[in-house]
């Protein structure tokens, strides 16, 4: 059973490194210069251990306690990202686990997380901006008009190290249009913060639109482990 699925994952691994290649050749980019996060929410532990077998750095995860619980089974030295949005008292969990939180779109949840950081880690959080794309705040990200402010508090905090920005295209959304708009704010962050340079952009569905307009990191799930049950 292990067998057959860690050929399956590494099946899909090749599949997906080469869907990267190819947009970066597309692009003109290096290949080299697009880093691939493999989310794993919904799958157990054991499939995290044989990514990282496979060769596989980073993971990802959108809910504290499955992460948590994940990340403490997990015997693989990895970098865990936090994709998902996360209530301010998740803040001291999470910073016990995550290396980089990418979903971070307030001042208050910065605040909670320099906090928690400060008194539960020894190096600095890595910290990404999510973003909104189309401005609308109901689902998570900092509009374009708070990003200045948020990124100043974050680049100031102590145990925060800011990288950069993560954004998910919105639905309804050519990727294309999504990510070029993306790729704006990004570089207007970096006007004010020459070292924000991360853009995490791109998942399953819209990957090579996201490495054609710059993004550094993917989010990949579904092309990776399969399809994810939605009932749960
Ligand atoms: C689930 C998720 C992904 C991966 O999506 P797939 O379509 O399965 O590749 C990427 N980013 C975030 C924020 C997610 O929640």
């Amino acid at each position: 059973m292990t067998d057959a699925r860690r050929a399956e994952l590494a099946e899909n691994l090749t599949e997906v490194r080469e869907r990267i290649g190819r947009a970066c050749v597309a692009a003109g980019r290096d290949p080299g210069s697009v880093s691939l996060v493999a989310i794993t929410k919904t799958y157990p532990a054991g499939d995290v251990d044989l990514l990282a077998s496979l060769g596989v750095t980073d993971v990802g995860e959108n809910k504290d306690q499955e992460a948590a619980a994940k990340a403490a089974a997990v015997t693989a030295s990895l970098r865990w990202h936090f994709v998902g949005q996360l209530q301010r008292n998740k803040a001291k969990s999470v910073v016990t686990y995550a290396d980089v939180v990418e979903s971070v779109d307030s001042l208050r949840l910065a605040t909670a997380l320099e906090s928690a950081a400060g008194r539960l880690r020894e190096r600095p959080l890595d910290v990404l901006i999510q973003v909104s794309i189309d401005g609308d705040p109901a689902r998570g990200g900092a509009v374009a008009t708070d990003i200045p402010a948020l990124a100043s508090y974050v680049a100031a905090a102590g145990h925060l190290r800011l990288g950069g920005v993560m954004a998910v295209a919105p639905q309804g959304w050519e990727p294309e249009r999504a990510f070029d708009a993306l790729a704006g704010m990004a570089s207007r962050l970096r006007a004010d913060h020459p070292d924000a340079t991360v853009v995490s952009a791109g998942m399953s569905n819209d990957l090579e639109a996201a490495v054609a307009h710059g993004a550094t990191h993917v989010r990949i799930g579904t092309s990776l482990l399969g399809m994810r049950n939605t009932l749960r």
